[in-house]
């Protein structure tokens, strides 16, 4: 029988990393750290194996279809099916950034939601049944980031699909692009693009629920990592902590919820948890 498989995406440094670790350590089965760049991603593990941990490796840019089909198709015929898959990579541009704000949002909404959805298209049909997906959204991912009213009724609308979802994402590119963008969605395409994560986790979860797969979206707290400039006061093994919960020990029921890194499940829609 094949061995059970987790996988985590962006893991040659930060969260992904020590996720990677946390899952070497814990999981049981074969854990897949994987990287864009394959110098840094096995210079990741050379790191992970001194410290006694064996995570295979795969190179993966969520945001090349050629990379992803690859990896789909070495991961079927190797392994069958995916048990934990953790969407952890992404981008944000530095608040110095110079970078255009229509720049900005191409580029982000570009990794966060669309190359994370694209994974999930790819990857998907490989999840095993009671497989546990974990999207790293982030505080930023609250719904309370978006200003207008209408805007979050859209989102939370449990009736929205995946392609109106991804119509929004590209309604505010546009706006962005227009500079009209700020009333109704306020300035953060790193926001924009992680509610969208949000969201998108709830639909994945309605429709993958009857195979008893459980999709959660988690802030995993503001992180001592070259993201946040260094700025957060967690450790990375800190911020790994409620995505390992989630993937290895949250009870069956926790399933489309949006977590804090305190591991509590936190109302997306209402008011929104002051960071400690
Ligand atoms: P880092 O910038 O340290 O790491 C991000 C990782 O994502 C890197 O490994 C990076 O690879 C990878 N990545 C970026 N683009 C791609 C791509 N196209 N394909 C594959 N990998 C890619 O960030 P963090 O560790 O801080 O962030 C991890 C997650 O946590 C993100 O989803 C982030 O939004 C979220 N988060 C972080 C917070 C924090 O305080 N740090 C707070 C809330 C959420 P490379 O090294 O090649 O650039």
């Amino acid at each position: 029988m094949s061995p059970k498989l987790a996988i985590v995406t962006g893991a040659n440094k930060g969260i992904g990393f020590a996720i990677v670790r946390g899952l070497c350590k814990r999981f049981d089965g074969v854990v897949y750290l994987t990287s864009r760049d394959e110098e840094r991603g096995k210079t990741a593990v050379l790191e992970l194996n001194k410290e006694g941990l064996n995570p295979k490796y795969h190179q993966l840019d969520i945001t090349d279809t050629k990379s992803l089909e690859v990896f789909h198709d070495y991961i079927k015929e190797k392994y069958g099916g995916i048990d934990v898959l953790v969407n952890n990579a992404a981008i944000a541009f530095k608040t110095s950034s110079p970078e255009p704000v229509a720049v900005q949002a191409v580029e982000t909404l570009r990794v966060n939601y669309f190359a994370v959805l694209a994974t999930c298209e790819i990857l998907f049909p490989l999840l095993r049944n009671g497989a546990r997906v974990v999207n790293i959204s982030s505080s930023s991912g609250h719904l309370s980031q978006i200003p207008s009213e209408s805007l979050r009724n859209r989102f939370k609308d449990p009736e929205l699909t995946i392609p109106e979802l991804s119509d929004l994402m590209n309604k505010f590119i546009e706006e962005a692009k227009q500079g009209t963008q700020s009333a109704e969605w306020g300035n953060s395409s790193y926001s924009v693009s992680k509610v969208g994560l949000t969201a998108l986790t709830m639909i994945q979860q309605r429709f993958l629920s009857d195979r008893e797969i459980k999709v959660n979206a988690v802030h995993p707290g503001y992180v001592d990592t070259d993201m946040s400039s260094h700025k957060g006061p967690l450790s990375i093994d800190e911020g790994a902590a409620a995505p390992l919960f989630l993937a290895l020990d949250a009870p069956d029921s926790v399933r489309g919820q949006y977590v804090w890194y305190d591991k509590r499940i936190v109302s997306w829609v209402g008011q929104k948890p002051k960071e400690q």
